[in-house]
């Protein structure tokens, strides 16, 4: 692989490649921008094949943190860190504050958080050797739950759009994944008088979940032909693709997982068989809305934190009016928003402003 041509082919600004031999740390960090502000984007640890495997992922995850960031109205840009590694396995105390120390040697332009693999107590081992560290317990904690909320302000915005309506009540939404962000979805939706079907590839996560909420559990396999009006991809990425795209029953794609669309064309797809598409960077941000909520002046506060969050729904209605307007899928506007936002900001960058 040639490292600069891929680095290049995303548009990273930096790229660093950390390791520490004594605690068996190899790690990537990539800040793709910094056009708004220090980069901001979780850690991930995963069992990656390979290094090619891991830079290509955190080179994807941290393009679209400067999205999702552009998109919320955030004054940060877009990063993101892999571990390569087993967490079950591969993860200690001292691995962990070796990689804290790196990002403390990048002095503020990454900010890390949580992602997946990692839990707020290897946080903490973190943010002994680094103060560039948030969503630790007692501040703004785990992110589930306001991306939950989030979506759930994005699924009204699109109810809103498609039927005119935006009350959950009577609608029938199919959640696919029942873990953290699916079970505090489903119990909104059906407080708010939805019928929800969920779904997961471990059954008894989504029996739990429908016994905590009052959702009706679904094999995983049938969760793209459940009848509903909207189908949340709260799972894995890549789950509109050239089949799937074809079963939905739905007239609404809005859910919590990151690149849902396995490629591009299947944004148009979706546009063509007049399914609305909630674009996932901007309705899944309720999370980095909420981390980054701790840096705000006065510190973290829950209730601003959650009010901003249902901003969500203000966006999406906007970049729905857009794509309408234009005539052009939703993806699309959604890409358009955060690059005019991104420009804005950067042309401001000619004026020379001393600190
Ligand atoms: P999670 O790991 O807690 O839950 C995902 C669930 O999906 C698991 O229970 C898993 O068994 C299930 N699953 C995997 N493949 C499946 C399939 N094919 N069919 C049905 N179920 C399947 O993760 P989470 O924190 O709930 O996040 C869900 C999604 O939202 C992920 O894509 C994540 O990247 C994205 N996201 C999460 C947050 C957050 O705050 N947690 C923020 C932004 C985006």
């Amino acid at each position: 692989m040639d490292v600069f041509s891929e680095v290049g082919r995303y548009g990273h600004e930096q790229v660093v490649f950390c390791r520490d031999e004594a605690s068996g740390l190899r790690a990537i960090i990539a800040i793709h921008s910094t056009a708004l502000g220090p980069a901001l984007g979780g850690c991930r640890m995963w069992p990656y094949r390979d290094e090619e495997e891991a830079l290509v992922d955190v080179l994807r995850l941290s393009q679209g943190m400067t999205y999702k960031c552009a998109a919320m109205g955030l004054d940060f840009g877009g990063g993101k860190s892999v571990i390569i590694g087993d967490p079950r396995r591969d993860k200690s105390e001292a691995l962990l504050r070796a990689f804290g120390r790196f990002v403390q040697t990048l002095n503020g332009r990454y900010y890390t958080a949580e992602d997946v693999g990692m839990t707020s107590a290897d946080l903490v081992h973190m943010r002994k050797e680094s103060e560039y560290v948030l969503g630790l317990p007692g501040a703004s904690g785990d992110p589930a739950p306001a991306t939950a909320y989030g979506v759930y302000c994005g699924i009204r915005a699109s109810l809103a759009e498609a039927f005119g309506d935006d009350d959950p009540k009577g609608r029938r939404v199919a959640i696919q994944g029942a873990g953290q962000v699916g079970r505090h979805l489903a119990r909104r939706l059906v407080e708010a008088g939805a019928e929800v079907a969920i779904a997961d590839i471990f059954p008894e996560k989504a029996e739990r979940v429908a016994q905590e909420t009052g959702a009706r559990a679904v094999p995983a396999d049938e969760i793209f032909e459940v009848e509903c009006d909207v189908f949340a991809p709260c799972a894995l990425g890549g789950v509109i693709d050239d089949d799937t795209v074809g079963r939905l029953t739905c007239r609404i794609v809005a859910g919590s997982a990151n690149n849902q669309l396995k490629e591009p064309r299947h944004g148009d797809m979706l546009h063509e068989r007049g399914i609305l598409y909630a674009p996932d960077f901007v309705i899944n941000g309720g999370g980095v809305i909420n981390v980054s909520m701790e840096l705000a002046p006065g510190g973290y506060d829950r209730e601003r934190a959650f009010e901003r969050i249902a901003g969500i729904g203000d966006q999406l209605r906007e970049l729905f009016a857009l794509a309408r307007r234009e005539g052009i899928p939703t993806y699309r506007a959604a890409d358009r928003l955060a690059e005019e936002r991104i420009g804005r900001v950067t042309r401001l960058h000619r004026i020379h402003a001393p600190r």
